[in-house]
């Protein structure tokens, strides 16, 4: 995602764009610690087929190399939680964590499951893009093809929209492909196809599908222009979801005004999102002035109530985390919410296909593994996931309105500081 801290003026517009391509550098992650598409249709199946819990299905297969979506369902509490991870195929660490507790809720015995099951159902849909997670390509230019994963998929733009949008690149090696975190529409397909209910003044140089709605300005909204984003849309749809949760990576950085005297400034592992509506609005770290439109700033269309339990979601998780007392697990920070339109939580939270029963949302975003953190900073990013999906899912069984967590413990959470430079 963009970095913060640059609200900018709303006469720049195209500088103000969230989130095109992004032309970071392939992570140092050795990708060899993580399954292969095949592998996680084997431990998927293995697992569906010793427990009597766990119901797995293939919602759709990739745009390039045709490898199923998998979607797994467990549980049979009345509290529906919609679980996404690495949509970014280049983004791992979430798909890992999620295998961990899809092999815990089917088959532990332990109190805690049975107290999780009885009160969520799980919808889970654990590699969003299996094209950029096996994406090749020969990055340091030896010849060989090096397995380093990318962002989008890999499919091509053939004039299937009246514009190829700008969250279509050839980046790296030349290869086309969406960011599917850009590719959703709020507007259920049963009503309406973005790639072609569109009009012309919508266009926004020709790259923008900024689509009015109810009385807003959606921009950048998506087209749903890949199979993939189809079948989420799909899943969450039918699932209709109270919460729905979302993994990432980020660049490295660091925790603000960590380090004193001779003490080096701590790096941040993890920050975290809420989504929220127009009752937050000033909270909102990107809202300059009374001219810019809201939906620059909040989702008009998650209610005060939804908009709380986002919160308090994201309260939970970095409360569960400082208890563990290490400083790895305090060094939380809070990624700075502004709507996406084409993303994953702000076109599917508001869940206008279920009547506008909106979800409350949470983004996490684990830093990216470093050189200097090697294996030990995998297992620490893994752990951080695992705690936070774990600790999130028992606060809900208690009391699925989170009732006794409070939204200032996300507020007084500081935004991620200044970014560390990547080898
Ligand atoms: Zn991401």
């Amino acid at each position: 995602m963009t970095t913060i801290g640059t609200a900018t003026a709303n006469t720049d517009r195209e500088k103000y764009r969230p989130g095109g391509p992004k032309l970071g550098s392939p992570k140092s992650i050795n990708l060899n610690a993580f399954h292969t598409n095949a592998e996680l249709t084997k431990e998927l199946t293995k697992i569906e087929q010793k427990s009597d819990r766990v119901s797995l299905r293939e919602i759709g297969r990739s745009a390039g190399r045709n490898d199923p979506l998998w979607e797994v369902k467990v549980g049979d509490g009345d509290t529906e939680v919609h679980l996404i991870t690495q949509i970014h195929g280049d983004e791992a660490t979430g798909t890992e964590v999620a295998l961990k507790v899809i092999k815990s809720l089917g088959m532990s015995n332990s109190q805690q499951v049975d107290h999780i099951l009885e009160n969520l159902s799980f919808t889970i849909i654990p590699r969003v893009n299996p094209d950029g997670a096996m994406y090749h390509y020969d990055y340091d230019g030896n010849g060989d093809a090096e397995w380093v994963g990318r962002r989008q998929n890999t499919q091509a733009w053939n004039g299937e929209s009246r514009y190829k949008p700008y969250y279509h690149s050839t980046y790296p090696a030349g290869d086309p492909g969406y960011d599917m975190n850009r590719d959703f529409n709020i507007r259920p397909p049963s009503e309406f196809n973005p790639r072609t209910d569109d009009r012309e003044e919508w266009w926004y140089n020709q790259r923008y599908l900024d689509m009015p709605y109810q009385g807003h300005t959606l921009f950048a909204s998506g087209l749903r222009l890949t199979p993939e984003i189809r079948a989420v849309t799909r899943s969450f749809n039918e699932a209709n979801p109270d919460y729905a949760i979302t993994h990432h990576h980020k660049g490295g950085n660091l925790y603000p005004d960590s380090g004193t005297g001779n003490k080096p400034q701590k790096q941040t592992l993890m920050s975290v999102m809420a989504p929220y509506g127009e009752d937050y609005l000033d909270r909102s770290p990107f809202y300059p002035d009374d001219h810019t439109p809201i939906t620059e700033a909040v989702n008009p269309f998650l209610d005060y109530e939804t908009s709380t339990r986002s919160i308090k979601l994201n309260s939970l998780v970095i409360e569960a985390l400082a208890e563990r007392g290490s400083s790895i697990f305090d060094s939380i920070t809070r990624y700075g919410y502004y709507p996406l339109w084409g993303s994953y939580l702000d076109a599917l939270c508001p869940n206008i296909a279920n009547g506008g029963d909106s979800a409350a949302g949470m983004l996490y975003e684990v830093a990216y593994q470093t050189d200097d953190l090697g294996q030990k900073g995998l297992g620490r990013m893994l752990e951080l996931t695992k705690v936070g999906f774990l600790e999130s899912f028992t606060a809900l069984a208690d009391n699925p309105e989170l009732a006794e967590y409070d939204t200032e413990t996300y507020f007084d959470t500081p935004l991620y500081g200044e970014g560390i430079q990547q080898q």
